[in-house]
C-alpha cells in the first residue's frame, strides 16, 4: 500500500522508466497471444490502454528496479561495488511473492546458483542469450557516467545471468541506446550510432568487468568471445536497417527483426517500433503490445526509448498513479533527473 504518492518530475528519466513500464503493462496480456487474437480482442492499433488499477507489469519491469536500485544504492560504479549489490536485488526479487509473472527460466535457474554463493561467472547460464538481460538494462542509460562504465554496468549486469557474449552485447547497446536519447539524438539516428558502436567494440572484451567469464564459451580468447556476440547485434541492426528502409505496412514487426525472445532481436524489435511511432509514443508501446513475439519486454523497450525523447508529457498522465510500483520509478527518476 502506497502511503502517498509524490509526482514524477516530468523529465526524460521520468518519461524513460516509466515508458518501460508502461510498455511491460500493455504488453502484459498479450505475450502469449497470436497477433490475430490481439487484434481481434484490441483492434487493429493494438492495447492503448493501462487495464487495472494498480496496471500490473511483469519480471521486465521488477528486474529493471531491481537493476536500478543496485545503481542506486552503490557507492562506486565498479564491478566490485556492484555485484553484490545486483545479486542481492536479483536474489530478493526471485524469491519475493511478486515474483508471479511468467518469469524467464534463465534468470531463474541463475538466481538459484547465484544463491548459492557461487562467483557469478560459474552461476551465470553460460548458453543463454534470452532478452531477460537487456529487457532490465535501461536504467544504466540514465546514469550520468562515462561510456567505459556504462558499458561494464550494462554489461556485467546481464552477466549476472546470461552470459552468452550476444546478450552482454546487445544489453550494452540497449543502455547506449537510452543514453543517446538523453544526450539528444533522435529515435531515427539510433541504428546508426549503435552501428557505429558495435563496430567499435567488436574485439573489446571488458575483463575488469567480466573478469574470466569468457573461459566458459569454449571461444580461444576473450577477443574471439565477445566478437561472436557484437556481430549477432550487428546482424540484428543490419535487419532493422532493412525493415526502415521500406514504408510501414502497419504489420507485425516480428515478421521484420524477430520476435524478441533472444537479445539481440527485442533490442531490434522495440527500436523498430519506437521509430516508427517516433511522435506517438502509446502507439509505439500498443504496436511493441501488439506482436506475435516476446510482447511484454518488445513494448516495455520501445517505451524506454520513446519516454527518454518525450518524457513524462508523453505518457497519459493519469497513468502514472495507477501503474504498479510508481513510488519506486518515482523515487529512481527523481534521482537521476539531470
Ligand atoms: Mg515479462
Amino acid at each position: 500500500m502506497i502511503a502517498f504518492m509524490i509526482s514524477p518530475v516530468p523529465g526524460p528519466a521520468a518519461g524513460s522508466l516509466f515508458g518501460l513500464a508502461y510498455g511491460d503493462a500493455l504488453g502484459k496480456p498479450t505475450e502469449f497471444l497470436s497477433v490475430a487474437e490481439i487484434e481481434r480482442r484490441y483492434g487493429p492499433a493494438g492495447p492503448r490502454e493501462l487495464v487495472g488499477d494498480p496496471a500490473l507489469v511483469t519480471d521486465d519491469t521488477q528486474m529493471a528496479l531491481a537493476v536500478g536500485w543496485a545503481l542506486r544504492e552503490t557507492p562506486r560504479y565498479t564491478a566490485e561495488a556492484v555485484e553484490p549489490l545486483l545479486r542481492q536485488r536479483f536474489l530478493d526479487w526471485a524469491a519475493s511473492p511478486d515474483n508471479n509473472r511468467a518469469p524467464g527460466m534463465t534468470c531463474l535457474r541463475a538466481c538459484a546458483e547465484l544463491s548459492r554463493g557461487r562467483p557469478w561467472q560459474q552461476a551465470t547460464v553460460a548458453g543463454s542469450k534470452g532478452c531477460g538481460a537487456n529487457m532490465r538494462v535501461t536504467p544504466v542509460g540514465l546514469l550520468d557516467v562515462d561510456l567505459d562504465t556504462l558499458a561494464g554496468l550494462a554489461q556485467l549486469q546481464a552477466g549476472l545471468t546470461h552470459g552468452h557474449p550476444t546478450g552482454l552485447a546487445a544489453s550494452e547497446l540497449t543502455a547506449y541506446a537510452v543514453r543517446l536519447l538523453i544526450d539528444g539524438a533522435a529515435l531515427a539516428e539510433l541504428p546508426g550510432l549503435l552501428t557505429e558502436r558495435a563496430h567499435e567494440q567488436r574485439t573489446v572484451y571488458r575483463a575488469d568487468w567480466l573478469g574470466d567469464l569468457w573461459q566458459r564459451s569454449g571461444e580461444p580468447t576473450p577477443e574471439e568471445f565477445i566478437t561472436r556476440g557484437w556481430d549477432e547485434c550487428l546482424r540484428a541492426l543490419r535487419r532493422l536497417a532493412a525493415a526502415l528502409a521500406g514504408p510501414d505496412d502497419g504489420g507485425d514487426p516480428c515478421r521484420l527483426t524477430g520476435e524478441g525472445w533472444i537479445a539481440e532481436e527485442a533490442l531490434a524489435t522495440a527500436l523498430l517500433c519506437a521509430v516508427r511511432h517516433a511522435d506517438d509514443p502509446v502507439g509505439a508501446l500498443a504496436r511493441g503490445a501488439a506482436t506475435a513475439g516476446d510482447s511484454d519486454s518488445i513494448a516495455a523497450l520501445a517505451g524506454a526509448f520513446v519516454g527518454a525523447v518525450h518524457g513524462m508529457p508523453g505518457w497519459p498522465a493519469e497513468w502514472a498513479t495507477r501503474i504498479e510500483y510508481a513510488d519506486q520509478l518515482t523515487a529512481l527518476a527523481t534521482a537521476w533527473e539531470r
